[in-house]
């Protein structure tokens, strides 16, 4: 027998949540940005099950490669650009579009000898201040690219700092619209500006290409719970109870005794740790299901194993099936008792977990 932890993933989910994001933005063409593993749920498997987007956008070049060795052949994207002079005869080879977002990048394509074969997204820094050209900067940065011989074809981009963030003051979104309106004004280029948070929240920014990533496997952007803007979660982990302890006011739990008993309780042990990728700084109180019911961590996180409060399940038993997160237990509040969001619970899902496909 395997160890009973597994990560389902559901690819009528990631199809569902794709078919949600272009539904709130009809008249754009969609990027599904698959970075990162596809935010842990495998490459390929989300490979296929964007099949009807419009390209896949990412951060790996080794990744982008992949994806055309598997098959992908409509656009993709470069979301960070790319890192040497070296990497631009394989965009080229393989047809991989790529963000611009400074000067240094320009130079390269400028000296690359390529004749009409790349395809940019320009960048422009609207306030969010890691990449891309300031608002000043970005027209002169569109003619130097206009005018190179590689250079197929330009779209302008940006991207939100507080997007999931109304109330925040000081980079809002409108801010960064009006910046990046300006500074492109005139120019005959296609647009991309927004990611899950702006799809969701900012629907008439969705032109001419929008980039959701988090909201197609089901996680919220912020705001509001996931379930409520009709997403589904595309990853569930699930295992076991493989023991029980019935403890005694004053006993304590786990490393660091940092659970003590109030009174006699059992206590379950999960097989799923931090080498799993469940977060080792979420505290007692963090929620999970047992036997499809709530209850809450005790104790903590350890490497291969948590120790969960089974009070509230009394006919929980070796063998009791556990959902960390996903399907009936939002993977958004396992995040925030941890501190942390659903992206990095997602990102961090360990090799050694087990993922099949439902
Ligand atoms: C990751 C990323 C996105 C997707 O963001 P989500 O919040 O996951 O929707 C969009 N655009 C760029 C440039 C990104 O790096």
């Amino acid at each position: 027998m395997p160890r009973p932890l597994v990560a389902t993933i559901s690819s009528a989910a990631l199809q569902h949540n794709l078919a949600l994001a272009r539904s709130r933005a009809p008249n754009a063409r969609v990027w599904a940005v698959v970075k990162a593993n596809a935010y842990g749920h495998g490459l390929e498997r989300a490979m296929r099950a964007f099949s009807d987007a419009d390209g896949l956008a990412l951060i790996e070049t080794e990744a982008a490669q992949q994806l055309r060795a598997l098959g992908w052949t409509k656009p993709i994207l470069l979301l960070e650009g790319f890192f040497s002079a070296s990497d631009l005869p394989m965009l080229a080879a393989h047809d991989i579009a790529t963000a611009v977002h400074c000067q240094e990048q320009i130079d390269m394509i400028a000296a690359s000898g390529l004749e009409g074969r790349l395809d940019v997204h320009l960048k422009m820094n609207s306030g969010m201040n890691r990449l891309g050209f300031l608002p000043d900067a970005f027209r002169a940065a569109y003619s130097q690219l206009r005018g190179l011989p590689a250079v197929r074809s330009i779209t302008l981009m940006t991207h939100f700092a507080n997007a999931d963030d109304p109330r925040n003051a000081a980079c809002p979104v409108a801010l960064q619209v009006e910046r990046f309106n300006q500074a492109s004004e005139g120019l005959d280029a296609p647009r991309s500006l927004s990611n899950s948070a702006a799809v969701l929240l900012h629907p008439g920014l969705a032109h001419d290409w929008i980039r959701p990533g988090i909201m197609l496997y089901g996680g919220t952007p912020g705001g509001k719970p996931a379930a409520d803007f009709g997403l589904r979660p595309a990853m569930t982990l699930r295992s076991e109870i493989i023991g029980i302890q019935t403890i005694h006011a004053g006993d304590a739990v786990g490393y660091g005794s940092r659970f003590v008993a109030d009174r006699t309780m059992r206590v379950g042990v999960v097989a799923c740790g931090y080498a799993d990728g469940y977060p080792r700084h979420a505290p007692a109180g963090t929620p999970v299901l047992v036997d499809g019911r709530r209850t809450v961590l005790a104790g903590r996180v350890s490497m291969d194993m948590i120790t969960v409060d089974l009070s509230p399940v009394p006919e929980a038993r070796i063998g009791s099936a556990v959902t960390l997160w996903g399907e009936g237990m939002p993977i958004d509040e396992v995040a925030e008792a941890a501190g942390t969001i659903g992206y990095e619970l997602m990102c961090a899902l360990a090799p050694r977990v087990r993922v099949v496909a439902d």
